[in-house]
């Protein structure tokens, strides 16, 4: 049993896989404390109801879907081994968002790490990034990008993305950034512009 904040069929709108269609499941539960967070209800993980492992791939699969994003709260608070054990059993293609606090547990096709100030992430879980995603608030938060960066494995993709608040004031230090500095890309809340969840 999982605690289930939602659920919706909508588009990625951030990171590699922007643009595409994905089922969303968002678990209840988190620690990390980001003063920034748009998904505050979700950090206690009581007040959602729980959902079986049945009731999730079901829901999922009535929709058509081909890719799931699992994300929260911070998801990797909870074991999650058998949920994507049977969710890749039914063929779904499975996107992990997770801050990287905890160990990730589960089988994914790729693991977005976006590492948060508040509690710092794991060497393991940078280890196993497909995608990096660092949230820009401010100019200090580019040589943290760099730091979490160095401690990715080759093949990780690493991106800025501003903070949605802050969005025209930080945008411009970021485009110049990237000029300077091409292994990363800007990555924008694409989902905000297109008016989906
Ligand atoms: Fe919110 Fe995610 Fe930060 Fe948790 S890790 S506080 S859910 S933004």
């Amino acid at each position: 049993m999982l605690p289930i904040v939602e659920h919706f069929y909508t588009i990625q709108g951030e990171g590699r896989n922007t643009g595409r269609a994905a089922y969303f499941v968002r678990i209840g539960g988190c620690d990390v404390g980001c003063v920034w967070c748009d998904v505050k209800e979700s950090w206690d993980a009581s007040k959602h109801p729980e959902l079986s492992i049945d009731e999730i791939k079901n829901l999922v699969l009535a929709s058509g879907t081909k890719n799931v994003v699992i994300t929260g709260g911070e998801p990797m608070m909870f074991d999650l081994t058998e949920l994507t054990a049977e969710l890749k059993n039914a063929g779904l293609n499975l996107w992990l968002e997770t801050s990287g606090a905890y160990p990730i547990s589960g089988n994914w096709d790729w693991i977005c790490v976006s590492p948060k100030k508040f509690k710092a992430p794991l060497d393991e879980a940078l280890a196993k990034a497909d995608e990096l995603k660092v949230i820009v608030f401010n100019h200090s938060d580019f040589e943290w990008a760099e730091k979490h960066l160095a401690n990715t494995n080759s093949y990780c993709i690493g991106y800025l993305q501003p903070e949605y608040s802050r969005l025209e004031k930080i945008i411009p230090e970021i485009v110049e950034y990237v000029k300077q500095h091409q292994q990363w890309i800007i990555s924008l809340q694409t989902h905000k512009v297109i008016n989906v969840p």
